[in-house]
């Protein structure tokens, strides 16, 4: 029998005098441990089923790590399988280890979907294991969806020879922050380059706090949202009109964006837009209490943007904006007076038709951060 095959021995039944010492040594160890930084922590793995763990290592976002903001780091650290952060393409690199070291692990690492690229190379040997996930248009398709994006994820198997032989297997997968933020590489790195989105902080990705967020939306089942400043817009639009509004589309991911239409670098995308409509629209557009409601939304979206930092107001018929952005529609006045005050001129047939056929108002702030991303 060669020694690689010698079966990991199982432990002897303990004596009473074993548990003092090994309390002992627990009791040291934590204490040890509180003082390690966690990348050390835990390096005699007593939990492991192999007597050692596995720890990941990516790249991690760069900017506003000073607040110490969750998932935002000021450098690459080693982390279990659960909390590991990870995107890939653009020849992100991926890493794993065996800590405590292990110098003869023999390593390879399977995609779970083709998804997931082509993991390269898939196979090494060594404490530590580095491998780039080759991605293709196929494997990453901008097309546009109305479905959940599937999570990245690699099985990795380390197989350990020396002195005890051993195979362990476990999976990594991308949770929905990192599948939404990964749409977001995808898109920006299309050959053609047409949008210029950055990647959002995972903090930026939050439960949904209004449930109507979740129309039209992707993750709807995950009830999260991108929020980059849309929610202050639509209460300051409802501060302004003096009552809650239908939302029809607010955060959009890239995938929802392209298949609905939406232009590729839509505030959409980025959480820091809403296209509202009076809440009982559907069952008044085009009459004269329907204009009357959408004129009001559509001005107090004028005041709103000014309050809360708003970029564009536009009157909309789906994609169409009717009405030049940020621009009022002709009041009633002296000269041309509103008889049947209806708060339009009377006579004004461009205006009447702006409001009959308005199905929306868009408002919008800049992307955050000037574009700074992961
Ligand atoms: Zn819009």
């Amino acid at each position: 029998m060669s020694e690689g095959d010698v079966p990991i021995p199982r432990p002897r039944p303990e004596r009473p005098e074993d548990q003092v010492a090994k309390a002992d040594q627990l009791q040291n160890a934590d204490q040890a441990a509180s003082n390690m930084p966690a990348s050390e922590a835990g390096a005699a793995c007593a939990d492991c089923p192999a007597g050692f763990k596995l720890e990941y290592k990516s790249r991690y976002t760069e900017q506003g790590q000073q607040d110490k903001t969750p998932n935002r780091y000021t450098k690459e650290v080693w982390v279990p399988a659960k909390e590991f952060i990870f995107l890939i393409g653009q020849d992100r690199k991926l890493t794993v280890r065996t800590n405590p070291p292990m110098a003869d692990a023999e390593w390879e690492v399977k995609p779970i979907g083709s998804h997931s690229g082509t993991p390269t190379p898939n196979k090494g040997k060594g404490a530590e294991f580095t491998w780039v996930p080759k991605v293709t248009a196929s494997q990453r398709p901008v097309n546009g969806s109305k479905q959940r994006n599937k999570p990245v994820g690699y099985e990795i198997t380390v197989k350990l020879t020396r002195g005890r032989s051993t195979t362990y297997t476990e999976k990594i997968e991308q949770d929905v922050r990192d599948i939404i933020r990964q749409e977001y590489v995808d898109y920006r790195s299309l050959p053609a380059k047409k949008t210029s989105l950055h990647v959002p902080y995972r903090d930026q990705i939050v439960p949904a706090p209004r449930p109507e967020f979740l129309n039209a939306n992707n993750y709807a089942a995950d009830k999260v949202v991108l929020n980059s400043g849309m929610l202050q817009l639509l209460e300051a639009v409802e501060a302004e009109y003096g009552e809650r509004v239908t939302v029809n589309s607010a955060w959009r991911c890239p995938q929802r964006n392209k298949a609905v239409g939406g232009v590729p670098n839509s505030n959409h995308q980025h959480g820091g837009a809403i296209d509202m409509a009076p809440s009982n629209y559907n069952g008044i557009r085009g009459t004269q209490a329907g204009r009357t409601a959408i004129l009001n939304l559509y001005r107090a979206a004028l005041r709103a943007k000014d309050k809360a930092g708003g970029r564009m107001v536009l009157l909309e018929k789906g994609k169409d904006a009717l009405q030049t952005g940020n621009t009022d529609l002709p009041k009633p006045d002296a000269k041309h007076p509103d008889k049947n005050d209806d708060g339009i001129r009377d006579g004004d047939a461009a205006t009447l038709s702006k409001l009959n056929n308005a199905s929306h108002v868009h408002i919008d702030k800049e992307p955050p951060d000037g574009g700074k991303d992961d």
